[in-house]
């Protein structure tokens, strides 16, 4: 009897807590925090929140409809896209209808949960062609050139398969709605430093270069990328720098130095920023190559001192489609049905990266 009761008085105790921490729950859920950047619309809320998101045409409308919430908080409203926003409410339903000066194609839905603010975040991002391709503007630099071949094998030289890949995405790129510059797009010599330059000048907001490679193991196959780092994260990645480094040796010694007068904490500040852009590119690309089944070289995203990765603020990555001291890999190559099948995939990269990152 006596354990009968405190088995009951737990039950009962618990009972209440439980009660207590749903009223509490109850009395938190019902505010919502609005932020609108461009076509990003992100609601911030402190518990789960039951909601339905859609589109709805003609005028075109973002609806969503959240459960039992009482307030919604506009915090920072950018009005680019949003022409107006209304609210309304019926039972349990809010409603919330931001009318939009665009017409989207589709919209994505992330859940987020920062642990710094202890929120829930839902972000929903109109996609659309005119968004994506607005102002988006990428330099594709198609390695060496003119009196630099780069990699050599037989009368295959790499500078003239940078160039045929790089002419084949710029094709793709640009039929997705983006702007493309090419560092080169005929047989010229041009320095490291001017293809940073020429990122620089058209402030890129992505700048792409394109190598094919040979190393001294022959075995060595499949595509990898690398993004920039202070020191190469194997003897690879060294070597390759190295002799991509080498260029600008070929065109003659360039006497310039860094920008020395520029803060070097401003330098290190974008120059993380950057960093880490480059890298959450260079992780997309590899997911989204092992996704397509697409020989990826061993540990596919390395990190190396490329002269040519040194543009500070811009985004950048060196893409190695494959060696030309791999037989496999040569053969590929030399395809140019490969070669469009490898621009496919990274222009489905770059798409996926903007719509993670509006610009
Ligand atoms: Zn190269």
């Amino acid at each position: 009897m006596n354990r009968f009761y405190r088995i009951f008085k737990i039950y009962v105790f618990s009972s209440i807590l439980y009660s207590l921490c749903f009223l509490c729950k109850l009395a938190y859920a019902n505010s919502i925090d609005i932020n609108v950047s461009e076509s990003r619309f992100v609601f911030s809320y402190d518990n789960s929140v039951k909601k339905d998101v859609f589109l709805l045409e003609n005028p075109s409308r973002l609806v969503i409809d959240f459960q039992n919430v009482n307030k919604v908080i506009k915090q920072n409203i950018d009005y680019k896209y949003v022409k107006d926003i209304r609210a309304s409410k019926n039972n349990n339903t809010s409603r919330l209808v931001f009318d939009i000066n665009i017409v989207p194609n589709n919209f994505t839905v992330t859940k987020v949960y920062n642990l710094f603010d202890d929120k829930k975040h839902l972000i929903v991002d109109l996609n659309n062609s005119v968004i994506k391709s607005k102002n988006i503007l990428i330099v594709i630099d198609p390695g060496h050139g003119g009196q630099d071949p780069g990699a050599v094998r037989g009368n295959i030289k790499e500078k003239v398969l940078n160039l045929r890949a790089a002419k084949i995405l710029k094709n793709k790129l640009e039929k997705n709605g983006f702007e493309v510059v090419m560092t080169r797009n005929k047989d010229i010599y041009i320095s490291l430093r001017n293809r940073v330059r020429i990122a620089r000048r058209y402030e890129a907001d992505l700048f792409i270069s394109l190598h094919a490679d040979a190393t001294k193991n022959k075995n060595t196959n499949g595509t990898s990328i690398y993004s920039l780092s202070d020191k190469a994260s194997d003897k690879l990645a060294k070597d390759l720098a190295e002799s991509e480094n080498k260029s600008d040796l070929i065109g003659g010694i360039d006497l310039e130095n860094v920008e020395k007068d520029v803060s070097d904490i401003l330098i290190d500040l974008s120059r993380r920023e950057t960093k880490n852009s480059s890298i959450e590119f260079a992780e997309l690309f590899v997911l989204t190559f092992e996704k397509n089944d697409i020989k990826l070289l061993r540990r596919p995203h390395r990190q190396a001192g490329f002269a040519v990765l040194k543009a500070l603020d811009i985004p950048s990555v060196l893409i190695e489609m494959g060696f030309i001291s791999n037989n496999s890999d040569l053969k590929k190559l030399s395809n140019n049905e490969y070669l469009k099948k490898l621009m496919h995939q990274v222009s489905l990269v770059v798409e996926k990266y903007f719509i993670d990152n509006p610009q």
